[in-house]
């Protein structure tokens, strides 16, 4: 196994077992992947996060059409595929059922640009149509939702974020979070945020890539 897929696979465990004790992974739910060449490596189906060494961590065809032998991938093992080949700037994943964003996917509802931190995810989150857990369909429409973003919600099911390390997929999940937290702590206040205007959002976008934030760690607002 070559050294930058060890390492990968080591990271894959510490940022699993970082959304874990945030609690944005709740029963074993969520998955995290990297790519590697020809393919991605990806948390195991069914084990507890506590559990979970880089051993463990699967190593899969790009063009994988079943499971390989031995231990199972993630079942959403489609979706990482599917997400992969589509966008090249995607080095890794990370998929979870963080619960305040999770509220709103199963309302049916985006993030709208309500404040500049999403910027994180190039802009308005949308809620990507319901597509049964682990299916294409769910991937083709994954793949939809994160046209031109960092980061999707899935309807009646979780977030979807990608980044071009693992750390920066890590920050646009929690980011997603934090920004669903406030969405809703505005919505049931009864209040109606404000829209960051287009080009403000552009402005942002690019402080962010000056800044470095966009492969950051889960940040802190400066
Ligand atoms: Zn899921």
């Amino acid at each position: 196994m070559r050294a930058t897929e060890q390492r990968l696979r080591a990271e894959i465990v510490a940022t699993a077992h970082a959304l874990d004790a945030a609690g944005l992974m709740p029963n074993k739910s969520g998955n995290v992947s990297a790519r590697v060449p020809g393919g991605f490596v990806i948390t195991p189906a069914g084990l507890p996060y506590a559990d979970l060494t880089p051993e463990l961590v699967v190593g899969l065809a790009l063009d994988a059409t079943s499971e390989p032998a031995g231990l199972r991938p993630s079942s959403e093992w489609r979706l990482h595929a599917a997400i992969y080949s589509a966008r090249p700037d995607a080095a890794a994943i990370v998929h979870t059922h963080s619960p305040q964003a999770t509220a709103l996917a199963c309302a049916g509802r985006g993030i709208p640009a309500f404040h500049y931190m999403i910027a994180l995810a190039g802009g308005e989150i949308r809620c990507a149509r319901y597509a049964t857990f682990g299916t294409a369909e769910l991937a083709a429409s994954a793949v939809a939702g994160l046209e031109g973003r960092r980061a999707a919600l899935l309807a009646n099911h979780g977030v979807v974020a990608i980044g071009h390390s693992l750390r920066a997929a890590h920050s646009v999940a929690f980011e997603v979070e934090n920004l669903a937290a406030q969405y809703l702590a505005l919505l049931s206040a009864g209040l109606e945020p404000g829209l960051l205007e287009a080009d403000e959002l552009e402005r942002v976008i690019g402080k962010f890539a000056d800044y470095g934030r966009l492969v950051g760690h889960p940040v802190k607002s400066p």
